[in-house]
């Protein structure tokens, strides 16, 4: 049985039938645009993959781009943190063949990635996050469409919302402009998302300060009050770092009641991330069958036997 439809109603649910750039602390569009004419101005043009000169992405690297994003597979093996998998989602406890979990529901959430995060996958997309190398948008998008149409292909047919996880209001500001946001931006345009699927926003940070549950927040050495990014931070402290960050806007309340959605992120680590857009998503009653990555990286420390795991599953998949 598939899990119950409902699409988001079409006036004025997502303002052009697409993303919606509105979010707090956002750098106005004409400032992006001009942080981004800057860059490419200033930076010096090498190819992030092999350093040849007067080029971001030499021929050969854009192939060995292709060549390890070109076949996405299954990466939630490897990711601890993971929230579970719908139990009443797709593929989980139907009787489908091959699935002997007739009970579903302790299956971590499934999620595709494009390609590694290693070599020429994991240099392009750190110049294109952190290094202001934008023009490195096309091939990357190219790579996470790629995953986007393979994981929309396990869903049962009917509408899918896209939900990129959101990016903090600091870190656009820093940049002038949202990498992910950009990616999925470039794919809708072009007409590259998977059919029946939609680009929206319903999920933001909450503001500083604020947690779900009470929990305290602003407090220095209160770990959970830690304000940044995930980087640098092990699986325990990433779950810590974003619990009750997240929550559905506003204007989405109460209109994502069994609205099928994909979250997408640009790289995955632990997962704690995904959780949480997952929750907010849940809270409302969504039905999330699962998340599209770019790139898998395995956990940050200590975690040899889940990299080897994760290994294995990509060659089971791939
Ligand atoms: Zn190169």
């Amino acid at each position: 049985m598939a899990h119950p439809v409902r699409v988001l109603p079409e006036a004025g649910a997502v303002p052009g039938g697409g993303i919606d750039c509105s979010r707090g602390g956002g750098v106005p569009a004409a400032a992006g645009r001009a942080l981004r004419g800057f860059w490419a101005l200033i930076l010096p043009t090498s190819c992030v993959g092999c350093g040849r000169h007067d080029t971001s992405l030499c021929r050969p690297c854009r192939r060995t781009l292709r060549r390890a994003t070109v076949r996405p597979f299954r990466a939630e093996a490897g990711a601890g943190s993971l929230p579970l998998r719908d139990p009443d989602g797709p593929g989980s406890g139907t009787g489908a063949p091959g699935d002997d979990d007739a009970g579903g529901g302790f299956e971590p959430l499934p999620v595709v990635a494009a390609g590694i995060y290693r070599g020429v996958v994991a240099r392009a997309l750190l110049a294109f996050k952190n290094a202001g190398h934008t023009d490195l948008a096309r091939p990357l998008a190219a790579a996470l469409g790629g995953a986007l149409l393979a994981a929309c292909s396990d869903l049962p047919a009917g509408p899918c919302l896209l939900v990129p996880v959101p990016t903090r209001g600091r870190s656009l500001r820093r940049r002038g402009y949202d990498p992910l946001g950009l990616l999925l931006d470039g794919l809708r345009r072009r007409g590259e998302l998977p059919a029946g699927s939609r680009l929206a926003r319903p999920v933001g940070h909450r503001h500083p300060g604020v947690r779900a549950g009470g929990r305290p927040a602003g407090i220095p050495w209160f770990p959970s009050a830690r304000r940044g990014g995930q980087k640098g931070l092990g699986r325990r402290g990433r779950q810590e770092n974003v619990a009750g960050s997240m929550r559905v806007r506003r204007r989405y309340r109460g209109r994502l009641e069994g609205v099928q959605c994909l979250v997408v992120d640009d790289v995955l680590t632990t997962g704690a991330t995904l959780a949480e857009v997952v929750r907010a998503l849940r809270a409302e009653g969504a039905a999330v069958a699962g998340a599209v990555v770019l790139a898998a990286t395995p956990p940050p420390s200590g975690a040899e036997l889940a990299y080897s795991e994760f290994r294995r599953n990509r060659r089971g998949e791939g």
